[in-house]
């Protein structure tokens, strides 16, 4: 576990779906019925009800987010983030990846929620490059708690500790050392 930015981000290992955190972000696909990775570890974590709830949404497309209640998970609520397939990296996939971190964050704080985690979205089945992931998520994240002077802390939660020191490395550079 490292922190960042004054201690308003941190970076961790773990699986999302165990976070005490208010929201956690879901890596979802358009349809907003559930998948695999993330999305179906969220489904099998929050019971039937979140699905029931997506069903109710109209799907989303991507960069965008919806919010859901969390059911079963420790965290309150889910924000179901639709991140862009990986297409060589010139057909927008940047822009859309950090509109899906600016939307989750802006909706969370909307709600009155503090505290958010983030998986680290279109980097398993959508094949995102990690490195490239890592560095739209924290200089979005950054932008975004500086710009809004937002009272949000965020977790970037990474699954593996091979994406972790991915994490860490771009954060020397990204959030500054702290
Ligand atoms: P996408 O389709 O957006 O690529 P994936 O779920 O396939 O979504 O992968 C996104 C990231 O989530 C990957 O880095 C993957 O290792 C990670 N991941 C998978 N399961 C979990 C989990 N339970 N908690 C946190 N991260 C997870």
């Amino acid at each position: 576990m490292s922190t960042w930015l004054d201690g308003r981000i941190e970076i961790v290992t773990a699986d999302i779906t165990t976070l005490h955190v208010d929201v956690i972000v879901n890596a979802a696909n358009p349809s907003l019925l559930g998948g695999g990775g993330v999305d179906g570890a969220i489904h099998r974590a929050a019971g039937p009800q979140l699905l029931e709830e997506c069903r109710t949404l109209g799907g989303a497309r991507p960069g965008e987010v919806k919010m859901t209640k969390g059911y079963r998970l420790p965290a309150k609520a889910v924000a179901h983030a639709v991140g862009p397939i990986w297409r060589g990296g010139n057909h927008g996939e940047a822009e859309t990846l950090a509109s899906c971190y600016r939307r989750a964050l802006e909706l969370a704080e909307a709600a009155g929620y503090r505290t958010i985690a983030f998986p680290s979205i279109s980097t398993g089945a959508y094949g995102y490059p990690i490195e490239q992931a890592a560095r739209v998520a924290q200089a979005t994240v950054k932008a975004y708690l500086l710009e809004n002077d937002s009272p949000l802390r965020v977790t970037f939660c990474c699954y593996s500790p091979g994406d972790t020191r991915v994490y860490e490395q771009v954060a020397g550079e990204i959030l500054g050392a702290s």
